[in-house]
């Protein structure tokens, strides 16, 4: 594929999904993409269909439209299925997956099973908006939709300081920061901002962590208890595990969080520094991601989990 317009061709009804757990690639990329198929196709029925994200991103435009009740809808022409490594990963969104007549995955993450009909997945790329952009034409894409973009890069990429963040990264950042992006405002009101609880948590994990690997691996959780204590949700837990990742020494990081489903289950993000590939461990346990960063979901103990990733740690070493 060499341009977004080339699925869209024939069709009139438009579906555009993600991943469970939205993040910030995930809802920058959606609403991007959503943003410029109303600019160059208003002829087009767009929908978005996401779970609930953070309301740090409220501001992006075409936010308050999407649809996180997943009413039946009758088959659309197009699905686009936006930073999802696979199928199971679309959540509810599965359904209208299932239905689509033409299926269209665009990703970054390695782990990708290319599930699609068409499949536009490039691992090299810092995020989904990256590849997006490329897919774009430079001059229709407005303010709005150079905001989406840029969000879902900043998120990806730590801020571009990831090992993810190449040159290529940087000149689509400063082309989109020439429509007009606020990067301080995106960078610190959606990236750096805590509440007062998000910081309890992340002092509670700090405290919780533990250096395995003589000191080459540490690992810090929350459980349920302490987030029904904070009133946290799971998807304002981002970026405590990247805290964990730069303890000096550190090859690979774990932060679990207890879902509170099942007792004893716990998400697990991995972070890895050079050397270590954490997709490979995430895949082990029916998860995926990125070398560098990837998740899974694990039973039991949570210390007895960390010993496990420990083990799967040294083994790359
Ligand atoms: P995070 O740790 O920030 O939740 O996720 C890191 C990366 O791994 C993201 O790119 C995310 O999409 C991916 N990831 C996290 N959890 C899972 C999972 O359970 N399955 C898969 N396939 N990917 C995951
Ligand atoms: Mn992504």
């Amino acid at each position: 594929m060499r341009r977004i317009e080339e699925v869209l061709d024939g069709a009139e009804k438009i579906c555009i999904t993600g991943h469970i757990h939205p993040d910030g690639d995930c809802v920058g990329s959606c609403l991007g993409l959503y943003n410029y198929i109303r600019e160059v196709r208003p002829d087009l029925s767009v929908t978005v269909y996401l779970e609930p994200f953070s309301e740090n991103f409220l501001f992006l435009r075409g936010a308050d439209r999407v649809d996180h009740t997943y009413p039946d809808a009758g088959p659309a022409d197009v699905c686009l299925a936006l930073d999802c490594g696979d199928k199971e990963r679309l959540g509810a969104s599965g359904k209208y997956w299932d239905a689509a007549k033409r299926k269209v995955c665009i990703d970054h993450h390695v782990t990708n099973t290319a599930f699609g009909d068409i499949n536009q997945v490039c691992p090299k790329a810092s995020s989904t908006s990256e590849v997006l952009f490329e897919l774009m034409e430079e001059e229709r894409i407005t303010k709005e939709t150079a905001e989406c973009l840029y969000l879902g890069i900043v998120h990806d990429t730590g801020v571009f300081k990831h090992s993810n963040t190449a040159g290529r990264t940087m000149a689509i950042a400063g082309k989109l920061l020439e429509k007009g992006v606020s990067s301080s405002y995106i960078i610190d009101e959606t990236f750096y901002k805590k509440t007062f609880p998000q910081n309890k948590a992340l002092g509670r994990a700090l405290a919780s962590a533990r250096l395995l690997l003589d000191g080459k691996f540490i690992a810090g959780a929350v459980t349920a208890d302490d987030l029904r204590e904070l009133g946290l949700l799971p998807r304002e837990l981002d970026g405590i595990v990247d805290q964990l990742r730069v303890t000096s020494g550190v090859c690979a990081a774990a932060f679990l969080y207890e879902t509170g489903e099942a007792g004893q289950e716990w998400k697990v993000s991995l972070r890895a520094n050079d050397g270590v590939d954490v997709s490979r461990i995430a895949t082990l346990f029916g998860g995926g991601g990125h070398v560098k960063a990837a998740g899974c979901t694990m039973h039991g103990e949570w210390s007895e989990i960390a010993g496990q990733l420990a083990r799967l740690v040294e083994k790359q070493l």
